[in-house]
């Protein structure tokens, strides 16, 4: 219903695609993603023939004119799949949705460096993509060996600089920090290894070990993971070598060249952000495709099943493996709109946000307001008379703190868990 509804507005938004491919060779220990482990390279031509299927019927439900602008393969592990079997799930999308042909559309795909040889990339780049992200996490070997990932920093940088080489735009790393064994001087080796070959964008994330809700942490020794302050010490260094060798701070773990589309967007207002992160691309209604995949149309959020079984059986009798889904009220709106600002901009004009009520801030955010009062305090961030957020170069680190108070879904009390 939320597909139809979105063809029938005046000028329907145009569409990103997500294709979730779950499989991976082998099982980093940090994990927390969705995903199969298995060597068995055939149990993907399973996946993909139900995949197909599922593009058929999305494919169905939106206007044929309606351009694909964004369009991401993420995992597990995109390249898990055969070169041949990326082509066809291609054209398998040619067939059911219009493939913008735009040179600002944006086709990427992620990269596990110990799956792909250089020459695979210039496969990829003619097949269309035009954007890659790799994921590294860190450089150090008793880093790699105790989160079973074992990847020669040679052949990252290998495969990074061909990368540039053939024209990929927007070239991501991800990087994680919190991870065992890991220190303010092991990290800053990584970083200076990967400034050999300098990235578009990096993504530095925290790890966050919570053994009893993702299995595969528990191999990970609590004694060897950094302490609170080392892992800050971490962070702390990690902005400040990225700032100083020139990367913009967009927000929330990313870093961006000042030219490269990210950090333009965040300068002229156009950055956006949803669900799957940061994008230059706001506006579009967003179909997942594949296993836990989920959708934004709209209003509207749902998500696939997570399981293979489930999912095969729903497209095997014609039907999509939507399992829950979410209507946003008007009152989510308005706050998904503050905290999209505060993310992307560090700024929100309360006003602005409540222009569709007769509601002041004062009034409609009374409660909120009082919580900021503590992190006013603080110096996180400031309020104006025209009833503007800014939010402080510190309160920037913390952020998601800032952005709970307006979530009305987040545990209670939980914006005020930050360490001062
Ligand atoms: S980090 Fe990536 S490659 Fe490793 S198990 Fe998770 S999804 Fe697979």
């Amino acid at each position: 219903q939320a597909a139809v509804t979105s063809n029938e507005i005046p000028i329907p938004s145009a569409l990103s695609l997500y294709f979730h491919i779950p499989f991976c060779n082998s099982l980093c220990f940090f994990c927390a993603c969705n995903k199969v482990v298995t060597r068995r390279t055939a149990v993907a031509d399973e996946y993909m023939d139900h995949l197909y299927q599922e593009i058929q019927l999305q494919g169905a439900l939106y206007d044929g004119d309606r351009e694909v602008v964004q369009l991401h393969l993420g995992g597990g592990t995109p390249t898990f799949l055969t070169m041949s079997q990326i082509k066809r799930l291609l054209q398998k999308v040619d067939q059911h949705f219009l493939r913008s042909t735009n040179p600002n559309r944006e086709f990427s795909i992620e990269i596990d460096p110990r799956t792909v040889i250089p020459e695979s990339l210039e496969s990829l780049k003619q097949l269309g993509f035009n954007r890659i992200s790799l994921g590294v996490q860190d450089f150090d070997s008793n880093v790699q060996q105790a989160i079973h990932r074992i990847q020669p920093p040679e052949a990252t940088l290998e495969l990074l600089q061909h990368a540039k080489d053939i024209g990929f735009e927007s070239i991501n790393i991800d990087l994680i920090y919190g991870l065992p064994h890991q220190t303010f001087e092991t990290f800053n080796r990584t970083l200076d290894l990967l400034m050999t070959t300098p990235p578009d964008r990096l993504s530095v994330f925290n790890y966050a070990h919570l053994p009893r809700r993702f299995p595969p942490q528990r191999r990970i020794h609590e004694k060897d993971l950094p302490s609170s302050e080392e892992k800050l010490n971490i962070l702390e260094t990690c902005i400040h070598w990225l700032t100083t060798a020139g990367y913009s701070y967009i927000g929330m773990d990313h870093f961006a060249r000042p030219e490269d589309p990210l950090a333009q967007a965040q300068l002229n207002g156009t950055l956006g952000r949803n669900f799957q992160g940061y994008s230059t691309h706001t506006g579009c209604d967003q179909v997942g495709l594949g296993i836990s995949s989920i959708s934004q149309i709209g209003a509207c959020y749902s998500q696939n099943v997570k399981e293979l079984s489930p999912y095969y059986a729903a497209t095997n009798h014609g039907r999509l493996s939507v399992y829950r889904g979410f209507q946003l009220s008007p009152d989510d709106e308005i706050r998904r709109q503050v905290i999209e600002q505060l993310m992307c901009f560090g700024r929100v004009n309360l006003n602005s946000a409540l222009a569709s009520t007769q509601n002041s801030p004062e009034t409609y955010f009374a409660y909120e307001l009082q919580v900021l009062e503590e992190m006013i305090d603080d110096g996180l961030l400031s309020i104006d008379d025209s009833n503007t957020i800014e939010v402080s170069p510190s309160g920037r680190f913390l952020i998601r703190n800032i952005c709970r108070v307006f979530d009305v879904y987040a545990a209670p009390g939980s914006e005020s868990r930050y360490s001062r």
